[in-house]
């Protein structure tokens, strides 16, 4: 999505050779404009799929998952980070290793917000090397509903992830995906995937 592409090239912060800072528009401060314009780039991609909710994690995906279900029409649940000793049991579960911190932590759903009726798009900000999807990904299989796809606004595709859950089939659709970056060179795109989604 070349506005993205754009907005990373202007205001984003290349650390190190893999985290990209885009704090001024995406994960601190939000461009409500822009989010909005990649909420509509994920319903073209995902419109036919009969998806009823929205899933993402706290905290940097919540903005967009919103903007996504109010364009499908539908609610968006987020994964709550847990901080208690112990889990309850009206909840699912599962264990998230940090990319940007490298803890792990438990993450939860409650059961009354994921069930066998859901067909899920799973929404996040990034996606390195896919510990957040799986931990998505495993509580939408524990609930038995759908998992319809995937919506990433920035893939880094110079690490595993998108490419271990695509030959896994999970349809993964990323608005702007990085092929390499450095704080000399700057960001390097890889081009971007087809429009449409494939059928059911
Ligand atoms: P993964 O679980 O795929 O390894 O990493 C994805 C999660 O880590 C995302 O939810 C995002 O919050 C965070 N993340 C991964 N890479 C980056 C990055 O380069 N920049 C920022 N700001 N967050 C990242």
């Amino acid at each position: 999505m070349k506005q993205l592409q754009d907005r990373i090239l202007k205001d984003g912060k290349v650390k190190g050779t893999s985290v990209l800072m885009v704090d001024s528009f995406l994960n601190h401060q939000v461009d409500a404009s822009l989010t909005r314009q990649m909420a509509e780039a994920f319903h073209q991609y995902f419109s036919h799929k009969g998806v009823n909710k929205i899933l993402t994690i706290e905290a940097s995906g919540i903005a967009i998952a919103t903007f996504v279900a109010e364009v499908f029409q539908c609610p968006m649940v987020f994964a709550k980070k847990n901080s208690r000793q112990n889990l309850p049991d009206h909840v699912y579960t599962s264990k998230v290793e940090s990319f940007t911190h490298g803890k792990v932590y438990d993450v939860l759903v409650a059961k009354d917000f994921l069930s066998p009726d859901d067909r899920i798009l799973i929404i996040d900000d990034f996606l390195a090397n896919g510990a957040a999807l799986r931990g998505l990904i495993s509580m939408v299989e524990d609930a038995h509903a759908t998992l319809v796809g995937v919506g990433i606004a920035i893939e880094k595709a110079f690490q595993s992830g998108g490419e271990t859950l695509r030959q896994e089939g999970i349809d993964i659709y990323s608005l702007a995906r990085i092929a390499s970056m450095s704080e000399e060179t700057g960001v390097v795109f890889a081009p971007e995937l087809p429009t449409t989604a494939k059928t059911p």
